[in-house]
């Protein structure tokens, strides 16, 4: 970065803060004509796409994610803390995978993988849900095998 007024790229850090934004702001003072002045430092956002069953594609939103938790946990005994620990599992899982294109599929896969280990009535809501079974026997076939384990 050169100094704005003289173009120079000596210059020294006197300050560095982070920002809860992923923004770090920095205080930097010239050597060359000690002029001070702020630079601002971003993370290039990692935008991820999501593919719907009806093809359409749709920018991914964690907040979707637990919407549907909310929903599939209400009156169980799990906390907001745990809802957005749980989405945020599923947005890492899908960043660690470094696709920019996830199937709405996968993502409810990854729900269902997690919300399973964290409460079982939960997981049979949300997966009737997300499943929409067509069939009640599909319904039953579920229960049974989580009943199973
Ligand atoms: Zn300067």
């Amino acid at each position: 970065m050169r100094c704005p007024y003289c173009n120079s790229d000596n210059s020294k850090t006197l300050e560095t803060r982070d920002s809860p934004e992923n923004t770090t702001r920095r205080r930097k003072e010239c050597i060359n004509c000690g002029k001070r002045y702020t630079t601002y430092e971003y993370l290039e956002s990692v935008e991820l796409m999501v593919r719907k069953k009806d093809g359409e594609i749709q920018r991914f939103d964690v907040n979707k994610i637990i919407r549907g938790l909310q929903k599939a946990c209400e009156k169980r005994p799990i906390d907001m803390n745990q809802i957005n620990e749980l989405a945020e599992k599923v947005r890492q899982d899908l960043m660690l995978k470094g696709t920019q294109e996830v199937s709405s599929r996968e993502i409810g896969d990854l729900i269902m993988t997690h919300l399973k280990k964290l409460d079982r009535v939960a997981y049979i809501r949300f997966a009737s849900v997300y499943k929409r079974f067509e069939e009640p026997d599909d319904f039953t076939r579920l229960l049974s095998e989580v009943k199973k384990k």
